[in-house]
C-alpha cells in the first residue's frame, strides 16, 4: 500500500492525489496512516468492520420496513473488471484473506468474455473479472430525499442551509449557534463529515479527519446497463442511475472547500473509456466534488464524546453511505439507552 501511494503521488494519471506542498494537517493525517499500513493493523481494523459490514444491509431493510421509501436496487450483475491478469489475482487475494476472517462474501473469477455475456456494455479490453453476489446499489439523491421526507413526516424539523458555528456542552443541554440563532437540546449528534474536526475538537476528539475527496458525473449508455462495474486498478465505479450511468472515481486529498479540478474529471473519463463500447463519455452532466471523511487508521468515528450529550457520527471515508443506516441506528440506541453497543468501541471517537 506504501509502495502504491509513493508510486500515485508521483503519476499525474494516477487515481490517487496527494499535493506536492501538503499542509501540515495532510501530513498529520499521511503519516498516521503509513503507521498503520502493517497486516496487523489492518486485521485488527477487518475485525472491527465486520460485525457493521454484517448488519449493513439489513439496517437500509429496517427503514425501508418502517415505512421510508428509500429503496435499494439488487446489483445483478455487479463486475470489478480488469485488464491483464494481476488485478484479478489481488483482488481475489484480498477477498479470501476477508473470507477467512470471518467476512461473509460471495464472489467468482471470470474470464473477459464470461463478463462481457453478463454485462455487453464492456469492451475487449475487460480481459478478467470478479462478479460479486448479493450486493445492492442505491441512487444516492433520491435516497436522502427519501430520509429527509421521513424525519418530516414523522415530526422532525429540517433546516437547510444553515451553518452551525459553534456547539457547547452546559450540563443540562447542548447550546448550539448559527447565524440564525441559538437553541439548546437534549443530545446533539456531530455528523459534519470532512469538517468534523472544527467542532469536534471541543469534546476530545483527535483523530485527524482528511477530505478524499472523489469526483463523479453521469453519462448517457445507448442500452441500460444491466449492474454497476468497478473498476479497481483505475479506482473507478460505474452504477446504473436513473436510465444514465453515474461514474465516479479519484481520491484527491485536499481541503474540502477547495473548487472541482477539471483535470480529474478528465483523468476518470480516460481510465474508463477503454472498457466500456459505447458511452458518452464526451457529454457529461452533473460533474460533482464531494468528500470523503477519511481516519488514519480506517475506522469511522462514531459515538459518544467527553461531554455526555455530544456524541459523533463521521470518519467512514469511502463506507459512509453503505454503513450510514446502521451508524444512525447504533448511535439512536447509545442516546436513547445510555449504553455503547458493542459494535461501535472501536470506533470509540476518543481512541
Ligand atoms: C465520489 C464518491 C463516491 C462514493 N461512493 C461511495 C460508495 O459507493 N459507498 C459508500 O458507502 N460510500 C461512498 N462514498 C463515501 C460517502 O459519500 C461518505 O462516506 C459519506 O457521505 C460521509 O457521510 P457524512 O454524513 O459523514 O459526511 P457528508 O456526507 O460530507 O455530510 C456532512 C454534511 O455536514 C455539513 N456540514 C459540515 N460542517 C457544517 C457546519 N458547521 N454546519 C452545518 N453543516 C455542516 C456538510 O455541508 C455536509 O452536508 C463516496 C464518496 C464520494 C465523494
Amino acid at each position: 500500500m506504501l509502495r502504491y501511494g509513493v508510486r500515485a503521488m508521483l503519476d499525474p494519471s494516477s487515481p490517487v492525489y496527494v499535493p506536492v506542498a501538503a499542509r501540515p494537517a495532510l501530513w498529520r493525517f499521511l503519516l498516521g496512516f503509513a503507521r498503520h499500513c502493517t497486516p496487523a493493523r489492518w486485521t485488527r481494523a477487518m475485525a472491527a468492520l465486520r460485525p457493521l459490514n454484517e448488519r449493513a444491509v439489513d439496517a437500509f431493510d429496517e427503514l425501508a420496513a418502517g415505512g421510508v421509501e428509500a429503496a435499494t436496487s439488487a446489483a445483478d450483475p455487479f463486475l470489478a473488471c480488469f485488464h491483464g491478469p494481476a488485478g484479478q489475482r489481488s483482488l481475489l487475494a484480498e477477498l479470501t484473506e476477508l473470507s477467512e476472517l470471518g467476512q461473509k462474501i460471495d464472489f467468482e473469477a471470470l474470464d473477459g468474455a464470461e463478463a462481457r455475456s453478463r454485462n455487453p456494455a464492456l469492451s475487449e479490453h475487460v480481459t478478467a473479472a470478479v462478479e460479486l453476489h448479493d450486493q445492492r446499489f442505491i441512487d444516492p439523491p433520491a435516497f436522502v430525499a427519501a430520509l429527509a421526507r421521513a424525519v418530516v413526516e414523522r415530526g422532525g424539523r429540517l433546516q437547510e442551509g444553515c451553518e452551525v458555528l459553534d456547539v457547547r456542552d452546559e450540563g443540562d443541554a447542548v447550546r448550539v449557534d448559527t447565524a440564525g440563532g441559538s437553541r439548546r437540546y437534549d443530545a446533539v449528534v456531530l455528523a459534519t463529515g470532512a469538517w468534523l474536526p472544527a467542532l469536534a475538537r471541543r469534546f476530545g476528539i483527535r483523530v485527524p479527519v482528511q477530505a478524499g475527496r472523489g469526483y463523479s458525473f453521469s453519462v448517457a449508455a445507448d442500452s441500460p446497463l444491466p449492474g454497476p462495474v468497478y473498476l479497481p486498478d483505475q479506482r473507478v465505479a460505474c452504477t446504473p442511475l436513473d436510465g444514465r450511468l453515474r461514474i465516479a472515481g479519484m481520491m484527491e486529498f485536499r481541503g474540502p472547500d477547495e473548487p472541482l479540478d477539471p483535470r480529474r474529471v478528465r483523468a476518470i473519463v480516460e481510465a474508463a473509456r477503454p472498457f466500456f463500447t459505447s458511452l458518452g463519455l464526451d457529454e457529461r452532466r452533473d460533474e460533482w466534488v464531494g468528500s470523503r471523511p477519511c481516519t488514519p487508521d480506517g475506522l469511522p468515528i462514531v459515538g459518544p464524546t467527553r461531554a455526555p450529550r455530544v456524541f459523533a457520527a463521521g470518519g467512514h471515508g469511502m463506507w459512509g453511505v453503505v454503513l450510514g443506516p446502521l451508524t444512525g441506528s447504533l448511535t439512536a440506541e447509545a442516546i436513547t439507552t445510555g449504553r455503547v453497543p458493542d459494535e461501535l468501541r472501536p470506533l470509540d471517537p476518543l481512541r
